[in-house]
């Protein structure tokens, strides 16, 4: 919008600007408040061309040495470059030769069909290290496991895997890119205010009027008048939000992906390289990465950060939490718990995502100039996280620049 010349006002109601896509200094170490420092596909997917390209930031991200390393139990890791590199991350011969003749073939042509992903594999094999691969694969990138992905989303998803190819770390992590992105929006001569909350808002006729926000210092209230408003929120806020302002229309209940995650302090690489490590053996901690080998800012001189991601299997996270740790340090049994930096849990009103991979709801409503972005609503074309994000926005900002034309 900015770029396109026109005026926004942005609120933020946390003291500081990025949500889940940013990190906070803590022993020298930047700490995420999410996402593990990825750009899913470096500078080949929506965000990365967003960036560089369509705005033409000063950023430098750049691509991992390699797409995957999968640790299967005692085996040395098995590393690729390419997709189809993944054929080699199966143990045996004719796992390879059932996932290439068999399984990408009739995925192809199932991308209509409804049932899960599981279901789909249930009808083909029995082989529990194919289930626990993918399983691997899903819990990492989209923090659910394969019964909670369709067919056609999985093959949306692999698609733009091989289409885009391998993350990348933007030097400085997630900071610098909304870091970078704040001050465009700004120059552009936008509005952005921290500490400042939606509360409500407010209908004249079929259309919003205006978004009453709160100074979260002051507590002083005003009222911001726009021809389009713009919310990026989960759904279940937006549910809230519509209710406190009485306006008549509701979101579905979408599924959310839960998961967490740990940072660990090492003076030694983990990885060695700049790689997202998989785990198909383990039942929570499924991937790993080590930022620090593209960016080495993100940590103290002489130290690295590891950044695990994992999935809950119950409601009660804490035990969940303390199993992942006992995975975490049998994986890795150089690593010691006292080097634990930070221990992130993400449910609720802070989900790793508001709705599970494929379930993502439409952008816009049926108030005319009421539009949603997120990753709630990423647009449902196999994007994953934040590209996925940039997708939505890219929507939205056509839908918008449309009308005003
Ligand atoms: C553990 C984890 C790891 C991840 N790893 C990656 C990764 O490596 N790469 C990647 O691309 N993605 C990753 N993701 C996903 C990515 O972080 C999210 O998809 C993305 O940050 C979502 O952005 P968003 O703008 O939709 O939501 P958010 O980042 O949550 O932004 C929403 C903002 O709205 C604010 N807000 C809420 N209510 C109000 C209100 N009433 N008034 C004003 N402000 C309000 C919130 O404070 C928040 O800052 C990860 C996520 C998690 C949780």
């Amino acid at each position: 919008m900015a770029q396109r010349g026109q005026k926004s006002f942005l609120v933020e109601k946390l003291p500081f600007f990025g949500g889940r896509f940013t990190s906070i200094k803590h022993d020298g170490f930047e700490i995420p408040t999410g996402a593990v420092h990825m750009i899913p596909h470096s500078r080949n997917g929506p965000l990365g061309v967003t960036l560089l390209q369509d705005l033409n930031l000063s950023l430098k991200i750049i691509e991992n040495e390699y797409f995957t390393a999968w640790y299967w139990p005692q085996h040395e890791p098995i590393q690729h470059r390419k997709f189809w590199g993944i054929l080699k991350a199966f143990p045996k011969m004719s796992q390879r030769i059932f996932i290439f003749r068999k399984l990408f073939p009739s995925l192809r042509h199932s991308e209509r069909r409804n049932e899960s992903f599981h279901e789909f594999l249930e009808a083909r094999t029995e082989d529990p290290q194919i289930y626990n691969f993918f399983n691997a694969l899903t819990g990492f990138a989209l923090s659910i496991d394969i019964s909670q992905i369709s067919t056609a989303s999985m093959f949306r998803f692999f698609r733009r895997l091989y289409q885009r190819g391998r993350p990348g770390v933007p030097i400085g992590g997630c900071k610098a890119v909304t870091t970078g992105l704040v001050e465009y929006i700004r120059q552009k001569g936008s509005i952005l205010r921290k500490s400042c909350e939606l509360v409500r808002l407010e209908i004249d006729g079929t259309e919003i009027k205006s978004a009453i926000c709160r100074d979260r210092k002051t507590k002083e209230e005003f009222a911001i008048y726009a021809n389009d408003f713009v919310l990026n929120i989960g759904y279940f806020q937006v549910n809230e939000l519509l209710s406190r302002s009485h306006i008549p229309f509701r979101l579905p209940t979408m599924p959310i992906a839960r998961g967490g995650g740990f940072a660990y302090r090492s003076k030694v690489p983990i990885l060695r390289t700049s790689v997202v490590a998989q785990f198909p053996g383990n039942k929570y901690i499924k991937g790993a990465v080590e930022p620090t080998n593209i960016s080495p800012n993100l940590a103290p001189p002489g130290e690295h950060l590891l950044l695990t991601h994992q999935v809950f299997h119950s409601s009660d996270i804490i035990h969940d939490t303390r199993r992942a740790r006992d995975e975490l340090l049998e994986t890795f049994p150089q690593l010691k718990e006292e080097d634990e930096l930070c221990v992130h849990t993400f449910h609720k009103e802070w989900p790793v995502n508001w709705s599970t991979q494929g379930n993502d709801l439409s952008n816009s409503s049926v108030i005319p100039n009421l539009f949603f972005i997120g990753d709630g609503f990423k647009g449902n074309d196999g994007w994953m996280m934040t590209e996925g994000v940039t997708h939505g926005v890219k929507q939205v900002v056509e839908i918008i620049l449309s009308k005003s034309n």
